[in-house]
């Protein structure tokens, strides 16, 4: 029986069911799990926006963005749309 296993995790610390309830699947992990826990993955993943590293690349993504052909086009778009809405 695999039950009552506990798995601690890398990040945390904190002893949790090794369960896909409390890990994330992680296939390229012999044990089937993340060694880190949801709680602790999701909290990355939310923190890293608020991260000065997570701000630059949001910075970088939407200025790439806003210089892109596909911007211009987007706004010609935008503009076009004003212009017949104004008429
Ligand atoms: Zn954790």
């Amino acid at each position: 029986m695999i039950k009552n296993m506990i798995k601690t995790c890398s990040k945390c610390k904190t002893e949790k069911p090794a369960t896909l309830e409390f890990f994330s699947a992680e296939k390229r992990i012999k044990s089937g799990l993340n060694s880190w826990c949801r709680d602790c993955r999701n909290n990355k993943v939310k923190d890293h926006h608020v991260t000065d590293n997570g701000k630059q690349q949001v910075a970088t993504a939407v200025s790439k963005y806003n210089g892109s052909a596909k911007h211009k086009i987007a706004r010609k778009r935008y503009e076009d749309k004003k212009k017949q809405i104004n008429k």
